[in-house]
């Protein structure tokens, strides 16, 4: 995929959740489905958790931050709040009426309901 360089920095910057779990892993495939879309870019919430200094610059990237926690556990917006990262939005996919499994199984129902709900946001 070719990106328009100059479209993909005023992009909002989605920060997702991509945990071990139904909810965790529609919510990953939902925010990949809007990358592909060049709809948005998506960052890596476990380098944050990890200090890696490349990735924590979300606060002065002048781009819309968008954290999706899969469950009320919040674990990527609490991951960005230890970083000192603030996003506009935060949303949480059981909040939506998906309710958390652990047996990874979701369909693109679900998928499409986690999509739908972020691009309200863009
Ligand atoms: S927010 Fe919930 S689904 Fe996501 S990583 Fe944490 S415990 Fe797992």
């Amino acid at each position: 995929m070719q990106e328009n360089k100059e479209t993909q920095k005023q992009l909002p910057w989605i920060f997702q959740c991509s945990g071990s779990s139904n909810v965790g892993q529609a919510t990953n495939d939902a925010c990949k489905l809007l990358y592909w879309e060049e709809k948005a870019k998506i960052g890596c919430v476990a380098a944050i958790g990890a200090h890696i200094e490349n990735f924590v610059v979300p606060n002065r990237s002048g781009r819309k931050v968008i954290c999706v926690d899969g469950c009320s556990n919040n674990c990527a917006s609490r991951t960005l709040d230890e970083a000192g990262i603030k996003p506009e939005v935060c949303l949480v996919v059981t909040d939506l009426g998906i309710k958390k499994n652990m047996d990874m199984k979701y369909g693109q129902e679900e998928v499409q309901k986690v999509k739908t709900e972020l691009e309200k946001y863009l």
